[in-house]
C-alpha cells in the first residue's frame, strides 16, 4: 500500500497502522504526523467491585468529553493517590457527561444474598 501522502510503501494491517487508524491509505507515520485519524477511541473504565474486576467500556462524542470523563474517574476512584473508591467531597461531579455506555462486565459483587 502506497500512502498518499508521502508515496511511502508501508503495511495497511501492520500493528502501528492498526493502532494509528486513519485512511486505509494513509501510512502511520502520516495519520500521527497530519491527525486524521478523528474517531474518538473508546474508554473502558475498570472498578473493584467485590471480588471480581468490573469494567465499563464508553464512547464519547468528542475526545475532550472521553478526556473530561477519564479525569473525573480516576479522580472519584481515588487513582494515584493511594487508596480505592474513596468517597470524599473532592469527588469531581460526573453528571452532565455526554456518553453512551456501549459494553459492561460488572463483578460478582459478592453479596452473600444480602443487598
Ligand atoms: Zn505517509
Amino acid at each position: 500500500m502506497i500512502c498518499v501522502h508521502c508515496d511511502y510503501d508501508f503495511d495497511s494491517r501492520g500493528t502501528r497502522k492498526v493502532i494509528a487508524g486513519g485512511k486505509i491509505n494513509e501510512c502511520a507515520d502520516c495519520v500521527e504526523e497530519l491527525g486524521t485519524e478523528t474517531a474518538v477511541k473508546y474508554l473502558g473504565c475498570t472498578s473493584a467491585d467485590g471480588k471480581m474486576g468490573g469494567v465499563s467500556i464508553l464512547a464519547f462524542d468528542s475526545n475532550e468529553a472521553r478526556e473530561n470523563y477519564r479525569a473525573a474517574w480516576n479522580n472519584n476512584i481515588g487513582m494515584h493517590k493511594g487508596k480505592s473508591a474513596a468517597l470524599s467531597g473532592s469527588n469531581t461531579a460526573m453528571s452532565g457527561m455526554k456518553f453512551r455506555q456501549v459494553g459492561e462486565n460488572f463483578g460478582n459483587s459478592n453479596h452473600k444474598g444480602k443487598l
